[in-house]
This record gives structure tokens, sequence and C-alpha cells, in this order.
């Protein structure tokens, strides 16, 4: 099938019909909110997609490059009342775009007037460069294929890292940084400081309470390799709670990024390999902590629907996958009891608000640890720019978006932010540097994980 054909199944068609132009997604979106262009709003984006799909455009100029300033943070999804499925209407728009880069349509270069717009500074003043576009492109396929599905290569990247962060080479590069790309200048302030400490994958952890039953533990792949602690703190809140966790070895990264990317075949291949890894017979859950993957692993049923011998068995898959945070709210068997006095302040993951409908559980778990004061922002569920890899391809809107939110945190003047995603945890580490702000970044369990720590 063409990369245009794509564009023009009935079922797309149909998801497309459902917007009605009501405009009532707009002030959720967080590129129209920073452009205020209509081609930057959902309902712009789903206009071109129809264009597209009826031939009137093609998938070069101006659909690349508003498509691809799209965060996919589905803000618009939850605010529209039709019921526009936006998500998947984004997922078949980068397939298709995807497949005419494929092609070798020079998708990337064959917009002169937007270009020349970028390299002008003029226009919206967040468009990428083409040497900037085609870097981005190059870390884009070398992360998906070369790293994301290689446990033992992430953990190996870590080490590297965490060398480079002990001989203080941080300071050094942040001398040479300013004349670099950005997309780099953003990956060096997002880095976590490096725990080397990754849970042992080769035996399951056992409960730490009257045994309540088995789960199986999602690890993530970045999450696994540069945030360890957040990996520890799940499993051993599981413990405490009763649960034997359990590591199977065959999972590998959840797809998210290559759904994003608009590499369909791959994203199913990997959704394939983690459906075959997980027994879902044996556990009770199959637990994650990560907002971006927990909302890519939910949506393996609709992927492989079309695939006789993966459709029942991912349809199994999904009804066991758990965000830690839905989970722990209906398993909180032993609640913490250690005081941790703080001010504490919650960024939504939008793959969990908005793609898992997730928003309420871990608030309620904040709220269960004695001593934290819960302060809500203005704008919650506002997306941080993090989106996946959104950030290292898109640093200028990336940044924007970034501002608007630390803007919104300085008023609620948090000690802790916490955060429920790889990405946004560490986006918001790198927000906390580019805003100059007096906070540290924790996941949920992590600021639970605090809390039974000060009652022993
Ligand atoms: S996914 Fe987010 S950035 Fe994209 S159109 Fe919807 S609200 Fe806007
Ligand atoms: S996506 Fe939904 S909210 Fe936005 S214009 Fe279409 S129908 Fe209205």
């Amino acid at each position: 099938m063409s990369h245009i054909d794509l564009l023009n199944q009935p079922d797309f068609r149909r998801k497309l019909d459902q917007c009605i132009h009501c405009g009532l997604c707009l002030p959720a979106c967080p590129t129209y909110s920073i452009n205020q262009l209509e081609m930057d709003s959902p309902r712009g984006r789903i206009a071109l997609m129809r264009a597209a799909a009826d031939g009137r455009i093609g998938l070069d100029g101006a659909f690349q490059e508003h498509i691809d300033l799209c965060l996919g943070c589905r803000a618009c999804e939850t605010a529209c009342p039709s019921g526009v499925q936006y998500g998947l209407l984004l997922e078949t728009a980068k397939a298709g775009l995807a497949g005419a880069k494929e092609k070798g349509r020079r998708v990337t270069t064959a917009a002169p007037r937007a270009t020349a717009a970028a390299d002008n500074g003029a226009g919206h003043g967040s468009r990428p460069a083409p040497r900037a576009l085609r870097l981005s492109n190059v870390i884009q396929q070398f992360g998906l294929r070369e790293l994301m599905p290689h446990r033992a290569r992430l953990r190996w990247l870590a080490r590297g890292l965490w060398l480079y962060q002990r001989l203080g080479l941080t300071r050094i590069a942040r001398r040479v940084l300013p004349s670099l790309p950005l997309a780099l200048t953003t990956m060096e302030g997002m880095a976590p400081p490096i725990d080397l400490d990754f849970i042992d994958l080769t035996r399951p952890a056992p409960a730490l309470a009257p045994q309540r039953g088995k789960v199986a533990f999602f690890t993530g792949c970045v999450q696994d390799a540069f945030l360890a602690g957040v990996n520890r703190a799940t499993v051993r809140v599981l413990q405490r709670n009763g649960y034997e966790v359990h590591f199977p070895a065959a999972q590998t990264c959840c797809n998210a990024a290559a759904l994003h990317s608009g590499d369909t075949t791959f994203a199913q291949a990997l959704a394939r390999q983690n459906i075959a890894a997980f027994p879902t017979d044996k556990f009770v859950a199959i637990v994650n902590n990560a907002g971006g993957c927990g909302a890519a692993l939910k949506g393996y049923d609709h992927l492989l629907a079309d695939d006789p011998a993966y459709a029942a068995r991912a349809r199994a898959f999904v009804a066991k996958v758990k965000d830690i945070s839905e989970f722990l709210v209906d398993h909180l068997h032993n609640p913490p009891t250690g005081y941790v006095q703080a001010r504490v302040t919650y960024v939504d993951s939008c793959h969990l608000r908005h793609g898992q409908k997730i928003s309420r559980q871990p608030r309620a778990l904040l709220r269960a640890i004695p001593g934290v004061e819960l302060v809500e922002l203005a704008q919650p569920d506002m997306c941080c720019g993090s989106a996946g890899i959104y950030n290292l391809l898109q640093p200028e809107m990336a940044n924007q978006v970034l501002d608007a939110k630390l803007a919104d945190i300085r008023v609620a003047n948090p000690g802790i932010i916490v955060a429920a995603n790889t990405g946004c945890y560490m986006q918001m580490i790198y927000g906390v540097k580019r805003g100059g702000l007096d906070a540290t970044v924790l996941h949920v369990v992590e600021l639970l994980e605090r809390a039974y720590a000060n009652a022993a």
C-alpha cells in the first residue's frame, strides 16, 4: 500500500469525518497556544490530513511541516466533544510521512518556502533548519533501531554517561555546547545524574509482606538504563505491598518512539516480541511506570488487530497492562507511614492523562503520603514539551512549551516536582536547570519509597 493509499483508507476517513470543526480543542493545544496558527492546531492538522487523503496536497511542504510540529500529546482528544481519535489519526499520518520518506520523495527538503522562512528567522520562529532536521533524523533512526530495543547497549551508554559526569566533563561540555545544535544541548541538559545500580533482572524480587500475588514488571528501555532509581523504587514499593515481581527476560522497548516516527512495521515487531515475552496467565498485572510506555502497550490490540496470530494475544496482554499508579491505588495494602514534609506539584504525563485517562490515581497516592502538601498547577495537563523525543527533533518549539510549563511551576513554587513518565521526568530535570528552579524531580514511586524508608 502506498503512503497516499494509507490516508485514503475508509477507516481513516471515517475518523477524519468525526471532526465537526468546532474548534473546542484549540485552547488545549500547546503548539496552537504558541504559534496561534490554524495549521498548528488539531483542527488545522485534521484539515491537512483530509486534504492529503483527497489528493489535494502532497505529503511534503505544509503537511510535513505542521504534522511534524505536533507533539502528539493528545490534549485535543480529551477536549474534543465529538470523540475524535486524534492519536490514531496522527499515527496514520506519520506512517504516511515515513512511507513518503522511504520512497525517496525528499520530503524534508521539498518545502523551500517553509525552510526559507525558518532560515530567515521569519514565519513561526520555531522551524528547524534542514541541517538540524537531518541530524535529528539520524539521531532518531539510530536511537530507534540500534539503541532502544537493546537493553545491554543502553546500559553501556549509561555507564559512559556516568563516567562523563564523574570526570566533570559536563562543565567543559557546557562551554562548547552553545555552538552545537540545540538538540545536543537539550540532550545534555536532560541527562539525569546516572545511577548504575540497575535492577537485577535475572531473578524475581520476593514479596516483603504477606504475598498477594505475582506481577510482571515492564522495565522500559531508557528508564531501565538512565533512571534505574525509579525502577528500583517501583519494584520495592510493589514488594512492600506483598507482590513478587518478575522480569520476563525477552521484553523489549514498548514501541512508542517507533510509532511516533511512523515506523508501523517495526512497532508491530516490538509489540509481538513483548506479547510473546509476558505469559499473561501467570501474573495479576503487567506493571509499567512510564506514561508513554503504558499508552503504547495498551495500544497493542489496535496495532495487531489484523494479525490473526496475535490479535487475541494482544487483547489478553492489554487487559493485564497497568500503570504503577493505576495498580497501586487499588493495591496499596500497606500504605506508607513515614513523613515526607514537602510542597509537591504533580506534572501530568500527556500519555498517562490523555492517552490512558489516568490523572486521579497518582494524585491519590501522593495524598496518601503523610506530610506531603500537593499543590496543583494552573494547567497541570499542558504538555511539558518532552513528547518522546520531540524535544530532540523540534527543540525550539519544545523549549517554548517547556518555558510555559516552567512559568506555571514557578507560581506553584514546589520543593519537589513529581513526574510519571520517563520523558517528562528528564524534561523536568532539564527544566529545573533551564529555569533555575530550586526543586528536585521525583517519580510518584520514589516519593512513596522515601515515605516507607522514613518510617523505617
Ligand atoms: S496532539 Fe497536542 S500538539 Fe498535536 S494537535 Fe493535539 S493538542 Fe495539539
Ligand atoms: S477535533 Fe474535536 S474539538 Fe477539535 S475541531 Fe474537531 S470536533 Fe472540534
